[in-house]
């Protein structure tokens, strides 16, 4: 959402030039959320432009009608939100059978006790870190334990994800409780210098590594 849609494949290089290893493309409907964003054409486009892996954001009141059609868009991650999928699993199967990697998002208020039950039955747990939709919001930090409690159940390789205000001043924290997929929009294609930006990102959770 942070790219600008005119020069989309121009964005997308400064991303892959800097490193990213995963573009995220966050789809809303206007029913989940207050706004809309994009639908297939622009993944179909982001899809040509790159090799990189996408993956789609489904803010979507029923996800399950759009699977089949990001998927075939190109899509390697389809991502449900939890408060419009009350059992996931119906999902994750149905994603997996479409030949792509399921993963679970849940929003702020959204208590982790929702989630905890389906960690091990997909790859990807997304944490929003703001509520999605509503632009110029600052980073909730209740997001952080529940990543925290996330880390504890997930497996070695899940992807554990946090989405929203991440930037120099938040991603350190998200690194400590466990986060190891960080969506940037702005705080990475908002600056000049997006390769640069993305080295500042990195050594700030490698820190945290280290510690
Ligand atoms: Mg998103």
């Amino acid at each position: 959402m942070a790219a600008d849609f005119a020069r989309l494949q121009h964005d997308i290089r400064r991303l892959e030039e800097a490193g990213a290893k995963i573009l995220h493309l966050d789809i809303m409907d206007g029913h989940f959320v207050p706004n809309l964003s994009f639908g297939v054409p622009v993944v179909e486009a982001v899809r040509r432009s790159t090799h990189l892996p996408l993956d789609v954001h489904l803010m979507l009141q029923e996800p399950q009608k759009y699977l089949a059609v990001f998927r075939r868009a190109g899509a390697d991650f389809l991502s449900v939100h939890i408060e419009v999928a009350p059992d996931p699993r119906t999902l994750f199967d149905e994603i997996r059978k479409l030949g792509a990697i399921p993963g679970l998002v849940s929003n702020p208020p959204t208590p982790v006790e929702a989630v905890l039950p389906y960690i091990n039955d997909c790859e990807l747990v997304l944490t929003m870190s703001v509520m999605p939709g509503f632009g110029g919001q600052t980073f909730d930090a209740r997001a952080l334990d529940k990543i925290r409690r996330i880390r504890r159940v997930a497996g070695e390789n899940t992807l554990i994800s946090v989405d929203g205000g991440i930037g120099e001043s938040t991603i350190a924290a998200a690194a400590a409780a466990g986060a190891n997929l960080f969506v940037t929009g702005t705080a990475l294609l908002g600056k000049p210098d997006v390769k640069k930006q993305f080295q500042l990102l990195k050594q700030l959770v490698a820190n945290d590594d280290d510690e």
